[in-house]
């Protein structure tokens, strides 16, 4: 898997890609990561590669030209084009799944923007999809091509030590992570459950698929409506809900 990303601020994005595990992962050749300096683009002597926008109006825009010859550069090493994606806040959510599936791709195109955003016409001629981190505005396309980024390499073969990893994590199989404990066994006359400390696997699983549920029935209701349930998950969201009504009774 290769990922590349388009900005004006690539030491940013390289200081996040350098450290913990996806360094490591860049290190050991799992993932390819690489940011490319739209300003390497432009014609201008200054390295500009904004101006302001046609019909007025506060701020800057970045120019069509420099990100389109970025984005050709890539597409030249690599002999094909790249599935484009220009983080905005006007695109689809990112979501876990969404991870997934970039995962099985050869790679990846992030373009970043900043300012204003990006002359339509360079969008309309090279972007595949349009993402956005969530309902909000920020500075500029990096923090959220680097969520990207990050979540869609954690996905790939070898970054994390094993699928085991991440599959009972929050959101990939639809519902939130059990919670996690560790050494002292006693913290501020806090014990951990007494059914992690005993060894028995059927009844860890068992604890933690409740426990699971659970947190996702409080926490995030909404999220219980896709995940895929099964006869006994149901039985206990039953009588979770029967035993809050008495509890609140
Ligand atoms: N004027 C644009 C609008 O109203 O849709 C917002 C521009 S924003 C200040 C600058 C850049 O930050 C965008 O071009 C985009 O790349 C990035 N950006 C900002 N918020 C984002 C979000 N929630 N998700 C993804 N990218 C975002």
């Amino acid at each position: 898997m290769r990922i590349d990303i388009a900005t004006l601020f690539p030491e940013m994005c390289e200081a996040v890609l350098s450290e913990s595990i996806l360094g490591r992962a860049r290190g050991a050749g799992y993932i390819e990561l690489y940011c490319h300096n739209i300003r390497d683009y432009s014609e201008d002597k200054h390295r500009r590669v904004d101006d302001t926008p046609f019909g007025g109006g506060m701020g800057m825009v970045m120019q069509a030209d420099p990100i389109y010859c970025c984005w050709r550069d890539v597409c030249d090493i690599l002999g094909k084009r790249p599935h484009t994606i220009y983080m905005s806040p006007q695109g689809r959510r990112f979501e876990q799944k969404m991870a997934r599936e970039y995962a099985k791709r050869d790679g990846l195109f992030l373009l970043c923007g900043h300012y204003e955003g990006v002359d339509e016409r360079v969008l309309e001629e090279i972007v595949d999809e349009e993402l956005s981190i969530g309902d909000y505005v920020l500075t500029g396309g990096e923090l959220p091509a680097l969520v990207v980024a990050d979540a869609v390499a954690r996905m790939c073969d070898g970054v994390l030590a094993s699928e085991e990893c991440f599959v009972e994590e929050s959101h990939y199989n639809g519902l939130l992570e059990y919670p996690q404990y560790t050494r002292p066994a006693v913290w501020h006359e806090k014990p951990v459950p007494e059914v992690l400390l005993n060894g028995h696997h059927a009844k860890i699983r068992q604890w933690r698929r409740e426990q699971s549920l659970e947190r996702t029935w409080r926490k995030r209701p909404d999220l219980l409506e896709r995940a895929p349930l099964d006869e006994s998950d149901r039985r206990y969201l039953l009588d979770l809900q029967k035993r809050t009504e008495t509890e609140d009774f």
